[in-house]
C-alpha cells in the first residue's frame, strides 16, 4: 500500500522514456487515435528555434481503424529536454499527451 502511494506520487522521467504517448481525435468520425513518439528515432533536429523555442520536431500521420480514412497529420516541437512545447494538427485535434 505504502509501496504503490510511493510510486504514485513519484514523477516519471519523461527525459529517460523514449516514447512520448499521445492522443488525437478525428475531427470527422471523433475516433479516438493512440500513437507515440519515439524520442530517440522520430526527432528531427531544427536548424534554428522553432515555436516556442523548440530544438526538435516530429511529424507524424494518423489514419483510424474503423472506415474513416481521414489523415490526421501532427506536427509536434520538442525543446532540448523533449518536452512538448508546440503542436500544430490538421484533421483532428490533439486531446493528451506526455
Ligand atoms: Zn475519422
Amino acid at each position: 500500500m505504502l509501496r504503490k502511494i510511493f510510486s504514485a506520487f513519484r514523477n516519471p522521467a519523461q527525459y529517460k522514456t523514449p516514447f512520448y504517448p499521445i492522443e488525437v481525435r478525428c475531427n470527422r468520425c471523433g475516433e479516438t487515435i493512440s500513437a507515440r513518439v519515439n524520442l530517440h528515432h522520430d526527432l528531427s533536429l531544427l536548424d534554428e528555434p522553432g515555436p516556442g523555442k523548440s530544438a526538435y520536431l516530429s511529424r507524424k500521420t494518423l489514419v483510424g481503424s474503423g472506415r474513416c480514412f481521414q489523415r490526421i497529420e501532427v506536427t509536434l516541437y520538442f525543446n532540448g529536454d523533449r518536452r512538448l512545447v508546440h503542436h500544430e494538427i490538421s484533421g483532428g485535434e490533439l486531446i493528451s499527451h506526455g
